[in-house]
């Protein structure tokens, strides 16, 4: 894939990640407002117990419990799935649904339950729906849209019907909602905006702190990991096998007359000839095995879990294959290498790796293009 590509599947993938960062955020901040919509109705009808129909707040208490009900349901259940089963695609249009239906509950409850003559009771009603307006801003600042159609639901209903009304009173404070709520509807931008912008800085950080570690860690001719990360994961590797008891085998590895390939076809092909050497040592090995290249046209290999007669075994099997590789116009590459065993008790990687180079040296020694064992 050419690299316009790939920067834009990374561009995809950010997306998608800043789109499930929302979800989340929406429903870790909006726990509340389940309960919050519902105390808010619960309080205005107690305190206009005198003043509002009671069969009306029965049937608004009731459709409010059931919408609840059916939200705490559906954070329940979102909770406790696993996260990758959290996606925006499964779980925004749910979250609509029910946000609307609650909404619209609230918003036409609070229109059904204003009675027409009482202006304190309809100041009240607004006092509380614009309270619901305010909090829905925090609660659902990842996704301005639902703050807004939230808003709306709750607040217009009576809004447009105190607009409608004969007094100026009713429809100052009609004016005054609308004005208020034009301020809300603002913030609401400026904080769904910062919200996104704080979330794509986060992955954009992450995917550039992931490059750059990959880089620093990864020998770019071969794509193997270069000396320093070879060293640091083997080290690992070493400590993990001492401490369970598990044989830990080291190949050293070196091309043979590599001057020679360079000198007569050019550092180009000899390139060339490393890259391949690569690609070979990344698949010949297990997931668990640490491979690396160590420098020039020099490799290593450890081998955990296993013993010094497969360590071999795997060794010839290389070395069989580098000298079957075809590389035009090169007709001739050969590798030597070295196998050794770590002593069990042996605290130190390093002699685990000189014992495997003084084996490598003995197959140079001996004619090159063989495995020698340590003794
Ligand atoms: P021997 O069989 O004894 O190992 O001989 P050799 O020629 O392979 O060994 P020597 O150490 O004398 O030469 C290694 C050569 O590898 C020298 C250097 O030019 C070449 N080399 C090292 N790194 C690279 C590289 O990144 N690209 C290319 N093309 N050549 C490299
Ligand atoms: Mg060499
Ligand atoms: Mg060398």
């Amino acid at each position: 894939m050419d690299s316009l590509g790939r920067k834009r599947d990374q561009d995809i993938l950010i997306e998608e990640q800043v789109r499930t960062d929302r979800l989340h955020q929406l429903f870790r901040q909006s726990t509340s407002a389940v309960f919050g919509s519902f105390m808010g109705a619960a309080m205005l009808c107690l305190l206009c117990r005198d003043r509002f129909e009671r069969n009306v707040v029965v049937g608004w208490i009731s459709l409010l419990t059931a919408s609840s009900l059916l939200r705490i349901l559906m954070f329940v259940v979102y909770f406790r799935s696993p996260l990758h089963e959290r996606t925006p695609r499964r779980w925004e249009r749910r979250y609509w649904s029910t946000l609307a239906l609650s909404a619209g509950i609230w918003g036409a409850g609070a229109l059904a339950v204003m009675p027409p003559n009482d202006l304190l009771a309809q100041v009240l009603v607004m006092l509380f729906a614009v309270g619901m307006s305010v909090s829905a801003v925090s609660c659902y600042s990842a996704y301005r849209d639902m703050t807004l159609v939230s808003i709306g639901l709750v607040l217009l209903p009576c809004t447009v019907w105190l607009l409608f009304q004969v007094s100026p009173m009713q429809f100052g404070i009609a004016v005054a909602v609308l004005v208020f709520s034009s301020f809300v509807v603002s913030a609401s931008r400026n904080l769904s905006d910062a919200l996104e912008k704080a979330f794509r800085l986060t992955r954009e950080m992450e995917r550039a702190h992931s490059i750059s570690t990959h880089a620093a860690q990864t020998d770019e001719l071969t794509g193997l990991k270069n000396r320093r990360a070879f060293f640091h994961n083997a080290q690992q590797l070493h400590s993990y096998c001492q401490r369970n008891r598990l044989p830990l085998c080291a190949l050293m590895l070196d091309m043979d007359h590599f001057k020679l390939i360079n000198d007569t076809y050019g550092h180009q092909v000899g390139d060339q000839v490393l890259r391949q050497i690569g690609g070979v040592i990344s698949t010949s090995f297990r997931e668990a095995d640490v491979c690396g290249r160590l420098g020039g046209e020099e490799f290593a290999v450890l081998l955990p879990d296993t013993s010094i007669e497969a360590a071999l075994g795997v060794a010839e099997k290389l070395i069989q294959t580098i000298a079957g590789l075809k590389a035009e116009p090169v007709n001739y590459i050969t590798a030597s290498l070295g196998v050794a065993s770590a002593h069990i008790d042996d605290k130190d990687l390093h002699n685990l790796m000189n014992s495997a180079d003084k084996a490598l040296y003995r197959a140079k020694a001996l004619g090159r293009n063989q495995v020698v064992v340590a003794e």
